[in-house]
């Protein structure tokens, strides 16, 4: 995906992060062993690192609340579009590196849909499965890799051992802020992770759009499907509140059918494109403000 390789994006592609969260942090139980991470010898091991090495750097409390405001404040002069140009645009991003497979974005999509829809579950959660990844939209604002993906972890408070690469948020600038370095931070005791502030990227981008229109299990589902820390370690407990907990066993439904669905058929989009125009009306406005 797009995301020209230099200091500032260093993954030859935006999805080689989630190949390493597939393969070598969270692999499939039981099918893969959990390998070592830092597995220095290897170069494209070596990207990722660099990237979440920015990545941990920079998320700081104050760069979120400067993109909060520069993307979701009122002062933006919003795109609009409609879902289904959302999604082709977003195919549109696509770096030429991976030949063999035709419209990547739409295909990692359309798969983790058609397997939820495949085991006939609720029709808004097969819609989560399309659109959970729009937000990575943010890329075409000129918006560098690691403030669009990545594990998300929230800001204002102590960041988690339990996250991939944790030394390297010694480089971030609250690591020594006594106001953001306590175990609470800005935060109280189970105050809820609605009160909590993300790290910047895709998940919480594409929250703010859709919010208002779905059921409560999606919009955990498309806010938090990268914070691993919270799903797959159980780290912030502190944070949550009763609804969270509740909320917490549909992100984890959620997350095998992101991670783990390979079709072995690819499925085709102008044949499906109907069944989802459909869905996506059922659900969303003919139009959303991106
Ligand atoms: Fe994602
Ligand atoms: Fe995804």
């Amino acid at each position: 995906m797009n995301s020209q390789k230099s200091e500032s994006n260093p993954l030859d592609k935006l999805d080689q992060w989630e190949d390493f969260v597939e393969t070598a942090t969270y692999p499939e139980p039981e099918s893969r062993k959990k390998e070592n991470y830092r597995n220095y010898d290897d170069p494209a091991r070596d990207c990722v690192r660099e990237f979440y090495r920015l990545n941990h750097k920079h998320q700081s409390f104050d760069f979120v609340m400067k993109k909060r405001e520069e993307f979701l404040g009122e002062k933006r002069e919003r795109k609009e579009m409609t879902t289904i140009q959302a999604l082709e645009l977003l195919n549109t991003l696509v770096d030429d590196s991976d030949p063999d497979i035709d419209l990547p974005q739409i295909q990692h999509l359309l798969q983790t849909s058609e397997s939820i829809r495949s085991r006939g579950c609720e029709d808004w959660f097969v819609l989560v499965g399309l659109i959970h990844d729009l937000g990575k939209l943010l890329c075409i604002y000129g918006e560098p890799q690691w403030a669009v993906v990545g594990d998300t972890f929230p800001v204002g408070c102590q960041y988690s051992d339990k996250i991939v690469y944790p030394e390297f948020f010694e480089l971030n600038q609250d690591f020594n802020d006594a106001r953001y370095n306590t175990r609470q931070g800005i935060y109280e005791e189970g105050c809820g992770l609605r009160n909590v502030y993300m790290s910047w990227g895709h998940d919480e981008y594409m929250y703010h759009l859709v919010k208002n229109y779905l059921p409560d299990p999606a919009l955990y589902m498309i806010r938090y499907h990268s914070f691993y820390a919270w799903h797959r370690e159980g780290a912030y407990e502190h944070l949550l509140d009763d609804h969270d907990r509740k909320m917490l066993p549909w992100v984890k439904r959620f997350n095998p059918f992101d991670l783990y669905t390979k079709c072995p058929e690819a499925p085709v989009w102008s044949e499906l494109k109907p069944f989802y125009e459909e869905l996506i009306a059922k659900y969303l406005p003919p139009t959303l403000k991106w």
